[in-house]
């Protein structure tokens, strides 16, 4: 039995005082979500306040992005040696924002998925259709694409200690969700992949969904069998709502 994971991303918002509070809120509930695994992956600069927080409390901490390289002459990026140095567990790599606002290939993301990894941090694999891509058919051969580039770098042993989140771009901020059949199809398919190459390993990853989760339709998502959690991205600025939500994966 996969353990749920329900990790919060919270994107570009957030101050000093929003993180406390929205903390605060978290933490004073969470003791009621039962077994359900819970991250938080707040803006970079705020991981330290944040990590001070969750001090003790179980929730893990997640970046939600990391530099394909180590160290060196590379403005503005952020190593993973220096996100796992503020305590995150987790970091998403391969957010369909990074893939189509900021044109991050296939190839970077499996670059990072794996200096992610030689740093002991679990990434969580954001991999996902278009709208345009889902009507022209192309949903499976998208996810194939997207699952094989980082299969080539890391081989199918990089997926042992990962986590694979499903989010189709069109329910992402949206507010359409995918169906639990629709998404079911997705994680199963993803699943299939991976245990073409190892089935232990394919039957121990989490796949998680996303794409406008809410404490309404997450319970139906979470009874599929191949779905293990959500990647929560605007309900997870809202601690009741996220509280909820972690609360159906149990
Ligand atoms: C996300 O940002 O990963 C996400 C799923 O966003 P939302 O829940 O707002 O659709």
């Amino acid at each position: 039995m996969r353990q749920t994971l329900v990790a919060g991303n919270w994107k570009l918002n957030g101050s000093l005082e929003s993180v406390s509070e929205l903390l605060a809120g978290i933490t004073e509930q969470i003791p009621t979500v039962g077994a359900t695994e819970v991250a938080v992956c707040p803006p970079f600069v705020y991981l330290q306040h944040a990590g001070q927080l969750l001090q003790d409390t179980g929730i893990a901490l997640g970046a939600q992005d990391c530099s394909d390289q180590a160290e060196g002459a590379y403005t503005g990026e952020v190593s993973p040696a220096m996100i796992r140095e503020f305590g995150c567990t987790y970091v998403i790599i391969g957010h369909s924002e990074r893939r189509h606002i900021y044109g991050e290939s296939d190839a970077l993301v499996a670059a990072k998925f794996e200096r992610a990894q030689e740093h002991s941090l679990i990434p969580i694999l954001c991999v996902g259709e278009t709208l345009e891509e889902r009507e022209g058919g192309q949903t499976e051969a998208v996810i194939a694409r997207q699952l094989d580039a980082v299969l080539t770098r890391s081989g199918i042993e990089g997926f042992d200690n990962a986590v694979i989140a499903y989010e189709p771009v069109w329910a992402i901020g949206t507010g359409k969700t995918a169906t639990p059949q629709q998404a079911q199809q997705v994680h199963a398919f993803a699943r299939d992949r991976l245990s073409r190459q190892d089935e232990g390993i394919a039957g121990g990853i989490r796949i998680l969904y996303g794409g406008s989760m809410k404490p309404e339709n997450a319970g139906a998502l979470l009874q599929e069998n191949d779905i293990d959690g959500g990647l929560i991205g605007g309900a997870s600025l809202k601690a009741e709502d996220f509280v909820a939500i972690a609360a159906s994966g149990t």
